[in-house]
C-alpha cells in the first residue's frame, strides 16, 4: 500500500508543471477578459458603410461577372478586398498574409462553363500556436433574380456586402493585437452559385493542416427591418449543426448511447458566442438557433462542417425577402433589390463586435483540451479526462474549467475552475443525469469553447 501511494505522488509529481505545485494552483483566472470589453466597442459603423459602399460600387459581383475592369465585376472587387487587406497589414507591421485561393469549377448548373472561383484569405499569425486558426468569412459575390446573370447591376449591400464589410473591419480591430493562435479573415467567392468558394477553401485548408477550430460566417449582417414587419437592431441569430456533418456510422452509433445530439463543436462553438455576446456587448441578445442554417437555405460555414471543421452562421434576425437576390425594380410600388438603403450601420458594427470578441477569445486561449472523454457508468461520480499540449503551444495554459448541465437546458449552466490537470472527477453527480465538458483557460481569462467528450464534441 505504502509503494501504491508513493507511486501515485509520483506520478503526480510528473504530470504537473511546476507551478501547480504552488498554492497559486488555487487561484481562479480573471473572470473577465478586459481588451474583450475595448474591441466589441471598436468596430466603425461609418467605416462599414463606406466599404458596403464601395463593394456596392462595383456594380456586380457576380460569379460570371466581368474579372477585367477595375471599376465593375467580381475581379475589380477581390483585387479591391486584396489591396484593403494589404493596406490594413501595413498598419501593423505587416502583420496579415494576404492571398488568393482560387480554384477552376465548369459544368454546374450554376456555373456551366470553366470559371475561376478566386477568394481571398489573410491570415494573422499567432505567436505560440500559429498553426490553430479561428477564421471569420463574408462573401464577396453577389446575385440578382436570375443565378446565371452576371451582367445585371447587383448591388449585393446587405448580402452579402455587409459580412464581407464586417471582416474587413474585424481585421482592422484585431490587427492591433496580438494573440496565441492565429486569425484567419476571409472573403469567399462562388457563395451564390453552390458553395464553391467555401469548399475550395475548406480543402485548401486541410491540405496545408491548418486546425481551424471554427469558421465564422457572417452572411447578411445589417438588415433590421423584416418581411415579417419587425423592425430590430438588438438581436442577432446563430445558426448551427446539431451532430457533424462527417459523423461516422461507428461514432453515431457511439453518440446513441452517451449522448451528443446537441453538443457537436459547431454547437457548443455557438454557445461560446452567446457567452461572451451576453458577458462583453450591450443592447445585443444572442437567438441560437438549433438548425444548420435557414430552413431548406445554404451558407457558406456548410461546406466547412461538411470537411469535419466547426463551423456557424451568424445573422440578422428578420431578414427581407423583396431585398434578397431580386432584380432591381418597381412593381405594383412595391420596390424590390438589394440597396444601401437597406443597411443599418449600427447593426453592421455590433454584429462584427461580437464576431470580433469571438475571434479574440479563441485566439487569446490556450490550446484545446484534446481527446475529453466522460465515464463513470455505475457509480456516484462522473469523470472527465483529457489530454493536455506540451511545447510553445501551450505557453499560455494556465488551466482547465469543467462545465455541467442538465440534458434539457440549451447552455452550460455551472462551472468550475480546477487547475492544470488533466482529469476531474464530479464527486456525486451521477453521469446519465448531465452533460459534461471542458474548456482551457490562459492566464488572462481567454478561454476555449466548452468541448463535449467524445467524437461528437471533438474540435
Ligand atoms: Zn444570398
Amino acid at each position: 500500500m505504502k509503494r501504491l501511494l508513493a507511486s501515485i505522488a509520483l506520478a503526480a509529481t510528473l504530470a504537473l508543471p511546476a507551478y501547480a505545485h504552488d498554492d497559486a494552483a488555487q487561484k481562479a483566472p480573471p473572470s473577465e477578459v478586459m481588451t474583450l470589453y475595448d474591441i466589441a466597442t471598436a468596430p466603425n459603423p461609418d467605416r462599414i458603410y463606406s466599404d458596403i459602399e464601395t463593394l456596392a460600387g462595383f456594380g456586380t459581383r457576380h460569379t460570371l461577372s466581368d474579372t477585367q475592369s477595375d471599376t465593375r465585376g467580381i475581379g475589380a472587387a477581390r483585387r479591391w478586398i486584396k489591396a484593403e487587406f494589404e493596406t490594413i497589414s501595413a498598419q501593423c507591421g505587416g502583420c496579415l498574409e494576404v492571398f488568393y485561393v482560387s480554384g477552376f469549377v465548369e459544368g454546374e448548373t450554376r456555373i456551366p462553363e470553366r470559371t475561376e472561383v478566386v477568394s481571398v484569405i489573410a491570415i494573422q499569425r499567432g505567436t505560440l500556436d500559429p498553426n490553430r486558426m479561428v477564421m471569420m468569412s463574408g462573401d464577396i459575390d453577389s446575385r440578382v433574380t436570375d443565378p446565371l446573370d452576371g451582367t445585371s447591376d447587383s448591388p449585393g449591400a446587405n448580402d452579402n456586402a455587409s459580412g464581407m464589410a464586417g471582416v474587413l473591419e474585424a481585421a482592422r480591430v484585431l490587427s492591433k493585437y496580438k494573440f496565441a493562435g492565429s486569425i484567419v479573415y476571409a472573403g469567399l467567392s462562388g457563395e451564390e452559385q453552390g458553395l464553391f468558394g467555401g469548399k475550395i477553401v475548406a480543402a485548401h485548408a486541410l491540405d496545408q493542416g491548418w486546425e481551424i477550430k471554427g469558421v465564422l460566417n457572417n452572411d447578411m449582417i445589417s438588415n433590421i427591418s423584416g418581411i415579417d414587419g419587425v423592425v430590430n437592431n438588438s438581436v442577432v441569430r446563430v445558426f448551427s449543426e446539431g451532430t457533424r456533418d462527417t459523423e461516422t456510422p461507428e461514432e453515431a452509433r457511439a453518440r446513441r448511447f452517451t449522448g451528443g445530439e446537441v453538443d457537436s463543436p459547431s454547437r457548443n462553438l455557438s454557445r461560446y458566442v452567446k457567452y461572451l455576446g451576453d458577458q462583453y456587448m450591450v443592447n445585443l441578445d444572442i437567438m441560437m438557433v438549433y438548425r444548420l442554417d435557414r430552413f431548406a437555405r445554404g451558407g457558406h460555414h456548410r461546406p466547412f462542417n461538411a470537411v469535419g471543421i466547426p463551423g456557424i452562421r451568424i445573422m440578422e434576425t428578420h431578414e427581407h425577402y423583396d431585398r434578397q437576390h431580386q432584380d432591381l425594380r418597381v412593381e405594383d410600388g412595391r420596390v424590390y433589390g438589394d440597396t444601401l438603403d437597406g443597411v443599418d450601420k449600427v447593426y453592421a458594427a455590433k454584429l462584427t463586435g461580437l464576431n470580433a470578441i469571438t475571434l479574440a477569445g479563441m485566439a487569446g486561449a490556450p490550446p484545446f483540451p484534446e481527446n475529453v472523454e466522460a465515464s463513470g457508468a455505475v457509480t456516484a461520480s462522473a469523470t472527465l479526462k483529457w489530454d493536455r499540449p506540451s511545447g510553445t503551444r501551450a505557453g499560455n495554459l494556465m488551466g482547465y474549467r469543467v462545465h455541467w448541465r442538465a440534458t434539457t437546458a440549451p447552455e452550460w449552466t455551472n462551472s468550475r475552475y480546477v487547475g492544470n490537470v488533466d482529469e476531474w472527477t464530479f464527486e456525486n453527480l451521477v453521469i446519465d443525469n448531465y452533460y459534461f465538458g471542458v474548456s482551457a483557460v490562459a492566464p488572462d481569462g481567454s478561454e476555449t469553447p466548452v468541448v463535449f467528450p467524445g467524437a461528437a464534441g471533438r474540435f
